[in-house]
């Protein structure tokens, strides 16, 4: 069951994954907004959309992280992938390609040595079925491979969209319980005299921690 109550008991960071066009973007769109467009775009200055979702009567509210095009050129950041509970992980089934590359980016996440993640894969634009690429079974195995389960998706025709995320916010509730709040999981800035070189005295408290992250942003995997 999903609903917009603002009301939370915890929150999660889910982040979608994929090749460039699988459709990450028109999954959240569906998923958050239930709309659909040919015409998807890359929403500048937005990292993610928000959606509560009541598993077991606890709400709880996933902050779904998008990318902005960036998986093009693979520059995503690990900022990207701190502190995430959930990940999905998207291929294109008309695209063999788009399932093989996803081997790079299970490396990548990896690296990253996340903690307890829960994760899900994605089959997505399973309304074109006459152009398929990619088998089911050949999914079906890569998930059992990585240990997870694997939905044939559509965001177009609105095909297991909130089926795979209820699921998988049911994964991260049962391994993290319901009391996982952002804050808590946020990465620590570092101290003040570590990260501020170049402040002044008078700098504010709250420019200094703008300064920490903009750094930390500026961390490239
Ligand atoms: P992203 O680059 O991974 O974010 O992909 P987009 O969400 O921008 O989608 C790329 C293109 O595929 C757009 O033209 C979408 O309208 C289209 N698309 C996305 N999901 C589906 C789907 O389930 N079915 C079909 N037929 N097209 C889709
Ligand atoms: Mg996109």
């Amino acid at each position: 069951m999903v609903e917009s109550n603002p009301v939370v008991a915890a929150e999660y960071k889910v982040v979608v994954i994929g090749e460039y066009s699988t459709g990450k973007t028109s999954i959240i769109n569906r998923f958050v907004e239930n709309d659909f467009s040919f015409q998807t775009m890359t929403t500048i200055g937005v990292d993610y959309r928000s959606k509560v979702v009541t598993i077991d009567g606890v709400r709880l509210k996933l902050k779904v992280w998008d990318t902005a095009g960036q998986e093009q050129f693979r520059t995503i950041t690990r900022m990207h992938f701190r502190g995430a509970q959930g990940i999905i992980l998207v291929y294109d089934i008309t695209s063999k390609k788009s399932f093989e590359n996803l081997r790079y980016w299970v490396e990548k996440i990896q690296d990253e040595h996340l903690k307890g993640e829960s994760m899900v894969l994605f089959g997505n634009k399973c309304d074109l079925d006459t152009d398929r690429e990619v088998a089911v079974s050949l999914a079906e195995k890569f998930a059992r491979e990585l240990g997870i389960k694997q939905f044939q998706t559509s965001a177009k025709d609105d095909i297991n969209i909130s089926k795979a995320f209820t699921y998988l916010t049911q994964k991260i509730k049962d391994y993290h319980g319901p009391h996982v709040y952002l804050e808590h999981v946020a990465p620590k800035a570092p101290s003040f005299y570590e990260s501020s070189p170049t402040l002044k005295l008078g700098d504010t408290p709250n420019s200094s921690s703008n300064l920490s992250r903009k750094q930390a942003c500026a961390c490239k995997v």
